[in-house]
């Protein structure tokens, strides 16, 4: 098994903005641990090299380990943000429910993406994802919905996705 690094002692509290280059391994699903494995947080465990859920109910025969998504919300760091700017007025709970939708949608394939945060206010929406799909999915049902533009911007790294508009 190959341990996080960001376990390491030290490490915590000096990530504000981005992690150390050397935290980013934590987050790639390309460094999948060890078959068995399984995620005391959210009971995802690892098979054939990739997180899944484990709903046939055996019990998982690896080490523990956080998942890839539920180590970006310990951490606080999204791999998507959402910024709608506006108010939403009556539109504000459609917006939620079509967050959770999408989210619910997404998660069913996808165990990783989801939601990490969900604000709708009168100052506008600000949501949070643990991957980009998911994010760049909730990008374009809010364009189809508000019929607005949507403009998706990429992070200085990889896997980083920052979707912005308005209501
Ligand atoms: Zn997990």
């Amino acid at each position: 098994m190959q341990r996080p690094r960001v376990d390491d002692p030290g490490m915590h509290g000096y990530r504000k903005h981005r992690p150390e280059p050397t935290d980013r391994d934590v987050y790639r699903s390309d460094h999948t641990p060890c078959g068995g494995t399984h995620c005391p947080e959210c009971e995802l465990v690892v098979r054939k090299g990739r997180w899944v859920r484990a709903d046939d109910g055996a019990q998982p025969s690896g080490p523990p380990q956080l998942c890839p998504a539920c180590q970006r919300v310990r951490d606080r760091y999204p791999a998507g943000r959402i910024r709608l700017v506006g108010d939403p007025g009556e539109l504000a709970d459609e917006l939620r429910r079509l967050a959770r939708k999408t989210e619910a949608s997404e998660r069913e394939e996808h165990p990783l993406e989801r939601l990490m945060e969900l604000e709708v206010n009168e100052s506008g929406l600000t949501a949070s994802t643990t991957g980009v799909h998911l994010a760049r999915r909730l990008g374009s049902v809010f364009e189809r919905r508000l019929r607005g533009r949507i403009e998706i911007r990429y992070g200085e790294e990889e896997g980083q996705v920052r979707i912005e508009g308005s209501i």
